[in-house]
């Protein structure tokens, strides 16, 4: 099996506007250099990626530049994660006022995260199509690293000072509680796949391992179960990890899956970190790097190395420790002092990159090789996950003064107040409620938060 790159990595690149919006502002450096590299193997060619380095929060000013960065893991096809890779970002930005300045931009990012995955699902599932997606979706701006995610596509950073920490939350439901918890509150039932059979009892028990480890009472208490029927031994085997039904899906957070439960939700963990001016790395992935690889042995792994050789690396690493299984896609994001930009030393052998890469440097990536970062403490600006769209999208609504109309706090729609309703409000007005305390959604978005908390079935309105 040979190492195969989907798309070949690009060079480190300093978007245009970095020359021009290069500030310092009491002698820190005001926005840095971002280097990227991307590798994948495809098995099922259900990954797909994004990567915007130049995006402008005003356009037509440079200065206002930032980056996106995103990988989408489709399930039961390709649709939905084509789909979120073409829209997601434009949903995003257009719940974000244009005229907000750089600081209230990153303020109302993470709940503009929020309404544009919401919206870029509803916008989804009115095609009538029941593929899925995971997102993890990266936005920088200057040393604010913001990261909205849904499903188990991770996104770790590594300041380089020997600190990987984990920046999404993994909505898996074999290892999440919480959101099994919440999914079998809105009315979804979590369990493993169940396979029937009477023979294999039979193989079971006269099995000669039966009396052996490989078939322990604790190995099985949660995975097998015996029933008998009258005179027939019906073996039950529950297997392979936790799913939620109706739809089976292992995850409890997506964008599509119009085919499943509206438990399965696409309103993101967001986490939004503010880097030292000593920069760091992220490394975002789909789940085929990560079930080969801890946060700690992918850092570890390509350390010291420039993004796309060190994307490379990442991707040989999983494959070296379990082979080809699923889609596996790496993105690598070095964000760097624009000023004094310390890069990591290059391969000896820039002749031969990938042997020397794949041969010599591996045996000597487990310790960091680059000492001249210094170890850099990262703020937390913003962290939530709740799946309640009453807690993310918070109390401000938008009125047109001319016109009278409500702007609905998802798919930025204006209609009038009547069409709607504000998220706080209850079934009935009584004279304690405060119906138009809370964002205002209108009826469509409306109809769907409130399928997703399991209060009545959801039918998108299909488009002509
Ligand atoms: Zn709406």
């Amino acid at each position: 099996m040979t190492l195969t790159e989907v798309t070949r990595a690009n060079p480190p690149l300093v978007p245009p506007g970095t020359l021009i919006g290069r500030e310092l502002r009491s002698g820190k450096i005001e926005k840095p250099v971002i280097g990227y590299g991307q590798a994948a193997l495809a098995k099922k060619g259900e990954d797909y990626f994004l990567i915007k380095p130049d995006c402008q929060r005003i356009p037509g000013n440079p200065s206002t530049w930032f980056s996106v960065f995103a990988i989408f893991d489709g399930h039961n096809g390709i649709s939905a994660a084509i789909f979120a890779k073409e829209n997601l970002l434009s949903n995003v930005l257009s719940a974000i006022p244009k005229d907000a300045s750089r600081e209230e931009w990153l303020q109302k990012l993470p709940r503009a995260l929020v309404a544009g995955f919401v919206k870029t699902d509803i916008e989804f599932q009115q095609k009538g199509e029941t593929s899925g997606t995971t997102v993890t979706f990266v936005v920088i701006d200057g040393w604010t690293v913001t990261v909205a995610s849904v499903g188990d596509s991770r996104c770790i950073l590594d300041t380089q000072g020997g600190v990987v920490s984990l920046l999404t939350v993994d909505h898996r439901l074999e290892e999440n509680v919480e959101e099994r918890e919440r999914v079998t509150a809105s009315g979804g039932e979590v369990g493993r796949l169940n396979i029937f059979g009477g023979n294999e009892v039979e193989q079971l028990v006269s099995h000669p391992f039966s009396s052996s480890s490989f078939l322990q009472p604790k190995m099985f208490e949660d995975s097998i179960s015996i029933m008998v029927l009258g005179c027939n031994l019906l073996c039950v085997f529950q297997v392979g990890p936790l799913r939620c039904w109706p739809g089976g899906l292992c995850l409890s957070r997506s964008i599509g899956d119009t085919d499943v439960g509206e438990f399965i939700v696409p309103v993101p963990h967001v986490k939004q970190v503010k880097l030292s001016d000593t920069g760091g790395r992220l490394i975002i992935a789909s789940d085929g790097i990560w079930d080969a690889l801890s946060s700690d042995a992918a850092a570890k792994a390509c350390q010291g190395l420039p993004a796309d050789l060190a994307a490379r690396l990442v991707v040989k690493e999983a494959l070296r420790s379990r082979g080809l299984k699923d889609d596996t896609t790496c993105l690598v994001v070095d964000i760097i002092p624009s000023v004094h930009p310390i890069l990591p030393p290059t391969p000896r052998k820039q002749h031969n990159v990938l042997s020397s890469l794949f041969g010599k440097i591996s045996n000597s990536t487990g310790k960091s090789p680059n000492k001249l970062f210094a170890v850099g403490a990262v703020e937390e600006l913003f962290e939530e996950g709740s799946a309640m769209l009453a807690e993310r999208l918070g109390k401000d609504f938008l009125v047109d003064r001319d016109s009278g109309l409500f702007r609905c706090a998802i798919c930025q729609v204006d209609q009038p107040a009547n069409d709607g309703l504000s998220i706080n409000s209850g079934p009935f007005f009584s004279p304690s409620s405060k119906p138009w305390e809370g964002p205002f959604l209108c009826a469509n978005c409306r109809k769907k938060k409130d399928a997703m908390e399991g209060k009545r079935p959801f039918q998108p309105t299909i488009s002509i």
